[in-house]
């Protein structure tokens, strides 16, 4: 389907498959659903036909990168604010396409998506390790670590410990380089790929671990969107502040050489 003709199917319905060009701002946030935190990103897709917003849940928040075009699969549309939106599932599938070469795509969220770099030093830290189920999401409250089977609470299937995956979850206070403190929430997204990009993916069973690297970690950078989570970690000091995005502004002409 085209994107306007999923803006017109009204909330609550599936959709077999939209194809779009996502833009390069995203917003990341996280959310409580039924008692479980679930990490979100929401995106602008477009195609020839239009654009329209697509939440990105859990699993799918690291599955697309800005400016390229993917195929969204058993998606199904939601009203917010009056606007129809897209929203993954379950069963949803996120495949990268060839560039659709949307012309004239403006990502039009600049407002909303304002981020800084922040270099950093963590003060005071709280990681939180959630085991779920990945057959039906569920939290897991007695999960032992180290075990090597796990039944589930939710869904009652006993698993091979793998099948629940960590999600982690928290708080940071740092100080920036003018020496201000401020409070952020970590994402899980953002731990996941910090830790792996530094080899440290075993840490992700241990949240006092987390927390002590992190403390011990001399130069940070964060990336923060506005509404104060953090988005990246980063290994290394930030050059500047990121000036708020301004979607227009792709010429490269007056790029220094
Ligand atoms: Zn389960």
């Amino acid at each position: 389907m085209t994107i306007a003709e999923v803006k017109a199917l009204g909330p609550k319905q599936k959709v077999g498959e939209v194809r779009g060009q996502v833009q390069p701002d995203a917003v990341t946030r996280t959310v409580v659903v039924n008692g479980v935190d679930c990490e979100l990103k929401e995106v602008v897709i477009c195609d020839s036909t239009g654009q329209m917003t697509l939440t990105l849940w859990d699993r799918f928040v690291n599955a697309v990168e800005g400016s390229k075009s993917y195929a969204f699969k058993n998606v199904s549309t939601r009203e917010r604010q009056r606007a129809i939106t897209l929203s993954t599932g379950p069963s949803s599938l996120v495949e990268e396409v060839a560039d659709m070469k949307v012309a004239g795509a403006s990502g039009s969220r600049a407002e909303s998506t304002r981020k800084v770099l922040l270099s950093a030093t963590v003060k005071g830290i709280e990681v939180c390790i959630q085991r779920r189920c990945s057959a039906c999401h569920a939290r897991q409250e007695a999960f032992a670590e180290k075990s090597k089977l796990h039944r589930c609470e939710g869904c009652k299937l006993k698993q091979a410990a793998s099948a629940f995956v960590p999600f982690c979850s928290g708080k940071a206070l740092v100080a920036t380089a003018d020496a201000e403190q401020c409070g952020f929430q970590l994402t899980n997204s953002a731990l996941c790929n910090y830790l792996r990009r530094e080899g440290l993916a075993d840490l992700l069973l241990d949240s006092e671990a987390i927390e002590e690297h992190l403390l011990e970690s001399r130069d940070l950078t964060l990336t923060v969107n506005e509404d104060r989570y953090v988005e990246a970690i980063e290994r290394g000091s930030a050059e500047q502040p990121l000036a708020p995005q301004q979607p227009e502004e792709r010429d490269s002409s007056s790029e220094q050489l």
